[in-house]
């Protein structure tokens, strides 16, 4: 890989044709020491949010033992990159054949499920194992979160205590788990959450061993300006110590976004300007599905020398392929004699960014290059971080 000083010295340098990452792993290392010395448990990373093996790596090394995986695909290249971690196999529904691989070839003993038909199948799969660890998915509210997780996954209250005792009779240890959704821009998404624990716990009367209060940190983008994740922390540790479980029992978090957001951003070339219209290099099939799909803003900032003196105005994109839904709606705020031959950075797409790229109409490039520079937004460092959003500026690197 290359190194860069900085997004401006890449462009000045390579001139890039296609889009290029830009990761920074200082970043992310942070975050995990974050996460592995404040968070009062055992923050688990969940992998979908950036399967990148690099990443994988840089979690390790900063002590994330323990890797929140969804699919088979997920469990092997856990295990193939990082033999020692320990994977938790959490999507409710999987295949018959992956809870055996994966418990028979993987070493995976925890697993969550939502309904009796899974509860069967990880028996099954694992030929009656008396050594596993199962964790009953809760369906709560995601009333506090910016992308809904609310209504796929998680057993309905009506139906917990049942798969609660069933569960109780086959688990070795008995976990409650949830997501609140992604993105929560409060930490009272979890007291909603623990309090169903808290009525599923009294009415199925069993002995809980984990609670795993899922995903759902959350990074910064412009107009999302979330409580410090030490609130997150002190909530959730205030609700967890107020269960009834047993004093032994462990806690657990599932944090994607929050681990790997401030990893990556991504370096665009203007192909051509139309008003207040930008066709640009990526797009809806590359790093910028959610920013097309569900209208999610992104800090951008142009990288040109001499900077431009010009104000910001706002502007709108469009993505590379010849489809009508590449077409990122912003606003996103750029100098007003921004124009084609121009390059510049869209911040915090280290999570959902990188992860949801493909080749779809000869597009998309895995060109990557290191940056030893700060992120656009963090949520690691306060003191700078406070004022970059607070103004609405993005700082010049
Ligand atoms: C997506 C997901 C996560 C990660 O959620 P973030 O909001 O990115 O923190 C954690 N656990 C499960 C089960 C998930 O599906």
């Amino acid at each position: 890989m290359h190194k860069h000083h900085s997004a401006l010295g890449l462009v000045s340098t390579l001139r890039p044709v296609q889009p290029v990452t830009l990761v920074r792993p200082h970043a992310a290392a942070r975050a995990a020491r974050f996460f592995v010395e404040k968070f009062p448990g055992r923050p688990m990373y969940a992998v979908k949010a950036n399967p990148s093996p690099e990443l994988l790596q840089i979690l390790w090394d900063n002590g994330v033992t323990h890797y929140d995986t969804a699919s088979i695909g997920e469990v092997r290249l856990v295990k193939s990159t990082l033999p020692d971690a320990v994977c938790c196999f959490m999507h409710p529904i999987k295949a018959e054949e992956a809870i055996a691989e994966a418990y028979f070839d993987h070493g995976v003993r925890t697993f969550s499920l939502d309904s009796m038909e899974e509860l069967a199948k990880i028996v099954r799969g694992t030929r009656g194992a008396t050594d596993l660890t199962l964790c009953v998915r809760l369906r709560v509210s995601s009333e506090y979160a910016k992308l809904s997780l609310g209504s796929k996954f998680g057993v309905a209250p009506d139906e917990a205590k049942e798969l609660l005792m069933a569960t109780r009779q086959v688990a070795d240890a008995l976990g409650i788990c949830f997501h609140v959704g992604s993105q929560t821009m409060s930490p009272d998404a979890y007291v909603g959450a623990m309090e169903r624990v808290r009525a599923a716990i009294v009415e199925a009367a069993v002995t809980v061993d984990v609670i795993d209060v899922g995903g759902g940190f959350p990074s910064r983008y412009p107009g999302m300006n979330p409580p410090p994740l030490e609130r997150y922390f002190e909530t959730i540790h205030r609700a967890f110590e107020s269960l009834p479980i047993s004093y032994s029992a462990e806690l657990w978090a599932e944090p994607g976004r929050a681990l790997c957001a401030e990893y990556a951003s991504v370096v665009v070339r203007v192909e051509h300007r139309r008003g207040s219209e930008l066709f640009i290099n990526d797009g809806a099939y590359g790093t910028l599905f959610d920013a097309a799909h569900i209208g999610w803003k992104y800090p951008v900032q142009l990288l040109r020398e001499p900077e431009s003196d010009a104000r910001d105005m706002d502007f709108a994109f469009w993505g590379p392929t010849c489809d009508d839904i590449d077409y990122m709606k912003g606003p996103f705020p750029l100098p007003a004699d921004t124009r084609g031959g121009d390059y510049f950075e869209i911040g915090m797409l280290g999570a959902y960014g990188s992860a949801m790229r493909t080749q779809f109409n000869g597009f998309g490039s895995d060109l990557t290059v290191v940056a030893g520079d700060e992120p656009m937004f963090s949520v690691y460092r306060e003191d700078e971080a406070d004022d970059r959003v607070a103004t609405g500026n993005v700082v010049k690197l």
